[in-house]
């Protein structure tokens, strides 16, 4: 399998390549705009046919490179069926795989952050979790049709469900780390050490926090899969 993690520093974002070393088939996972060319000389130098372009949900802090990564290259767009987007030519459901060659792509609804945030497994081991789970953190669930009951029974009922040693690669991270793993999640990130529904919702509601820079640009935007008027 080749595995690449790309950053884009303005939005802190990660977005993630993976492709079939036999087969020489890639999918994408939370593509931004502004490295679309980025990503196609990757492509092209590792001699990669594009199948899929993934979001894990309707991001508010970029731009969604969905679009024009179709446009370049035919390949599907994705999201889960929760997002209920015209533009999207896959919309999973709760469970369904993508297969990528010898890879196979899980989705897993896990509302919370917004209503549409799906995490994706790739079996057998690591999971992308978006912004539901991040390194030491949890996505905000105050906007979006975000909401903090949602997202406790997604980290406690269906995240930290998975074993110990799954690694988990997440949506942003502002800190400089990179990737982490369920059990580590689980002993040392804040906001999974408290006891309770109430209390997960009572700190969420709690957080005092500003609205990405991006926001009125990339919500519009990423109704359409990126495309801007
Ligand atoms: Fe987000």
């Amino acid at each position: 399998m080749i595995f690449r993690q790309l950053f884009d520093r303005v939005s802190c974002s990660y977005t993630y390549l993976v492709a079939s070393h036999k087969q020489r088939e890639a999918l994408i996972i939370d593509p931004v705009l502004e490295h679309v060319d980025l990503y196609l000389t990757l492509l092209s130098e590792l001699n990669l046919e594009l199948r899929f372009a993934i979001d894990t949900h309707v991001h508010a802090d970029h731009i969604s490179g969905l679009a024009a990564l179709r446009e370049a290259t035919e390949c599907a767009t994705v999201m889960g069926e929760m997002a209920q987007l015209g533009c999207t030519s896959i919309n999973l459901r709760d469970g369904e795989q993508l297969q990528l060659g010898e890879i196979t792509i899980q989705a897993l609804y896990t509302p919370g952050h917004t209503d549409n945030s799906y995490c994706y497994f790739l079996l057998p081991d690591r999971i992308f979790t978006g912004d539901t789970l991040l390194i030491r953190g949890t996505g905000r669930t105050d906007f979006q049709n975000g909401d903090p009951k949602a997202q406790f029974d997604s980290l406690f009922n269906k995240l930290l469900l998975l074993p110990d040693e799954t690694y988990i690669f997440p949506g942003h991270d502002y800190n400089g780390m990179t990737v982490s793993t369920i059990g580590e999640e689980r002993n040392h990130n804040p906001r999974l050490q408290i006891n309770s529904e109430e209390d997960y919702v009572l700190m969420m509601n709690s957080l005092v926090l500003d609205n990405p820079k991006m926001m009125d640009v990339a919500l519009p935007a990423n109704l359409k899969c990126g495309r801007q008027e």
